[in-house]
This record gives C-alpha cells, sequence and structure tokens, in this order.
C-alpha cells in the first residue's frame, strides 16, 4: 500500500514527509484492519513531522482523525464485521491495570499509546486498531464532516466537562479554534449562554453565527460574570484574565496540551471565593462515545477543506502557513 512516513523529522517544507510503499499492516491479536476513507489533519500531525514531538517510531505514518472500514478482523475481535464504518482517535491503547485506569482515568495512564506517534496512523491506506479503542460511528454525517470530530471535538469536550457548567449556565471561551467552536456547538445545544474571548474578527463572527451570546476580544471582560471557563489559546498571560472574570465558584479549565508561562497569579482577584484552575489532559474512550453521540444528536459540524490524501504534505504546509479556516481533511485516493 501506499503511505505517508516521517522520513526524517524536520520542516515539512523540506520533505520530512514522503509518499512510501509499506506493507498492508496485519491486524493483530484483538484488533482491526481498517481501509482509511477519510482522515483529518491535525496540529500534532505537524508537530510528529517536525519533530516538536520527539520520535516514538522511526518512519512513522500521521494520522488520528481516521474515519474507515473494518477490512480485516485479528484473532479474538467480537462486536465488529467487515465493511462497519469505524473511527480511529488519538488514544490507541492503555494498560487497563493501572491505578489510573482503574479509577476511569485512563487519559492519565503512564503507558498509554497513541495513533500515528507510537504507532502508524491514518495518512495511509490502511491501519490498524485495537478493536477495544475503535470507536462505532453515528449514521447521518458524512466521512468528511465526522473526521475532525475524532480529535478536536472529543477533546473540546472533555475540555467542557472538566469546566463543570452548571446546567443553563454561563460559559466563557478564550481562542475560537477547531476545539472550541465544536465545544461551543455542544454547550448551546445543552443550553448554555455562550461567550467568546478571541483575537480574530472571522472567529468573532463565526461564533455569533453560531449562537453565542457575545464575542469580544481575548482580553476584555464579558459582559457577565461567568460559571466556567475554558482557555483553547496556548497563551498563559490569559489565565489570570480568564479567572478575574469567572464569578465566585467559578472554574477555569485549561484545554492546551502546551501552554505559555502564566504571569503571577494574586490570590485575593484570581482565586479566592472558591475559584478553580484545572487542566485538561488527552480524554478517556467514555468521553469519545458520549461525544460522538451526542454530535450526532446535536448536528454538530466542523468547517472542512477537502484534500486528496496523495497530498498530504500540501494540507500539512497551508495548516502550517495558516492558508485555511476550519479543518483540513484529507480524503483517501490513494486506493
Ligand atoms: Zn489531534
Ligand atoms: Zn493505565
Amino acid at each position: 500500500m501506499r503511505a505517508w512516513s516521517v522520513v526524517a523529522p524536520g520542516p515539512v517544507e523540506e520533505g520530512a514527509l514522503r509518499l512510501v510503499e509499506k506493507p498492508v499492516p496485519a491486524p493483530g491479536d484483538g484488533e482491526l484492519l481498517v481501509r482509511v476513507l477519510a482522515c483529518g489533519v491535525c496540529r500534532t500531525d505537524l508537530h510528529v513531522t517536525e519533530g516538536d514531538l520527539p520520535v516514538r517510531r522511526a518512519g512513522v505514518t500521521p494520522g488520528h482523525e481516521v474515519v474507515g472500514e473494518v477490512a480485516g478482523l485479528g484473532a479474538g475481535v467480537s462486536g465488529f464485521t467487515v465493511g462497519d464504518r469505524v473511527g480511529v482517535a488519538w488514544l490507541r491503547w492503555t494498560d487497563g491495570t493501572c491505578a489510573y485506569c482503574l479509577r476511569g482515568a485512563e487519559n492519565l495512564c503512564p503507558g498509554s499509546r497513541y495513533t500515528g506517534w507510537d504507532t502508524d496512523g491514518g495518512y495511509a491506506e490502511y491501519t490498524t486498531v485495537p478493536a477495544d479503542f475503535a470507536h462505532p460511528l453515528p449514521a447521518g454525517l458524512t466521512d468528511l464532516a465526522l473526521a475532525p470530530l475524532l480529535c478536536a471535538g472529543i477533546i473540546g469536550y472533555r475540555a467542557l466537562r472538566r469546566a463543570s457548567l452548571p446546567a443553563g449556565g454561563r460559559l466563557g471561551l478564550y481562542g475560537f479554534g477547531g476545539s472550541a467552536h465544536l465545544c461551543a456547538q455542544v454547550a448551546l445545544a445543552e443550553g448554555a449562554r455562550v461567550h467568546v474571548l478571541t483575537r480574530g474578527a472571522a472567529a468573532r463572527r463565526l461564533a455569533l453565527e453560531l449562537g453565542a451570546a457575545s464575542a469580544g476580544e481575548a482580553h476584555a471582560m464579558p459582559p457577565e460574570p461567568l460559571d466556567s471557563a475554558i482557555l483553547f489559546a496556548p497563551v498563559g498571560d490569559l489565565v489570570p484574565v480568564a479567572l478575574r472574570a469567572l464569578d465566585r465558584g467559578g472554574v477555569l479549565a485549561v484545554a492546551g496540551i502546551h501552554l505559555t508561562d502564566t504571569p503571577p497569579l494574586h490570590y485575593e482577584t484570581d482565586l479566592f471565593y472558591e475559584k478553580e484552575l484545572r487542566s485538561v489532559t488527552s480524554n478517556t474512550r467514555a468521553d469519545a462515545r458520549k461525544f460522538l453521540t451526542l454530535a450526532a444528536r446535536y448536528k454538530v459540524h466542523a468547517t472542512t477543506h477537502a484534500y486528496p490524501l496523495s497530498r498530504a504534505d500540501v494540507a500539512l504546509r497551508d495548516l502550517k502557513a495558516g492558508r485555511f479556516d476550519g479543518a483540513a481533511v484529507l480524503v483517501n485516493d490513494l486506493g
């Protein structure tokens, strides 16, 4: 089969990602062989390609927002048949035996493995996934529409739950990219009043179109105190800004895997009256399954840009250069 391979991590413009021949992977015990239909392009794929993340598998094939169909079953698989449409996401495997897994926090498992980093992902004709980590996909959404939900959507959903928004509550979203605009749609469908605080004028327009109650500059105060806030922008300077916007007892969740340093916090203004500051780390399978169910019910949709899979390198270069809004999705034209 043909597959993209990170031959030597470095700038994507200089050929770090090459289209190569690889054998069609054989599904191991408990695994599915998946024929790729579409694969979303996530910024993490760029980090894997350019070496911002350490190499965990030489020549890895990136891609962890895979919509595919089951093409083969390894030994001992039940619950799936050839032809089923499934999703393959970032979390590929956890040990199931550590203290975190045992208490339902598998997102914190120290032994966890990730699709398109530890193992070959979806920038290829075929990939594999442990059946226990494959996601059944709701009908009624196209491959193109589903792909971006499998990373950006799931992460945004976990951040929303970590922010403990009360029913009908007031939610602030700092930054309004891929994850945030999907998270906003879930919050709005559940009756929240959403205030978006972000620097991009186009993003503020999109927020209002989706039904946000207000959209302002990132450093502005929202028009009312917030019960919960989520910081999607990787900007530590915004931590005290968002904490000050919280009402008494409010919660700020930091959604990103990376954040610039925060300035000193002032206990009186930023944390007293039982305000809480929380981080968000990866997600569990339960998060993914709940979100995919709700996404279908609430008709959550991402703005997508289709690229042929044979041009994955162009899609990553365009992502790096900010040449499109919304999410790029690779559609398999390789076979
Ligand atoms: Zn991702
Ligand atoms: Zn574990």
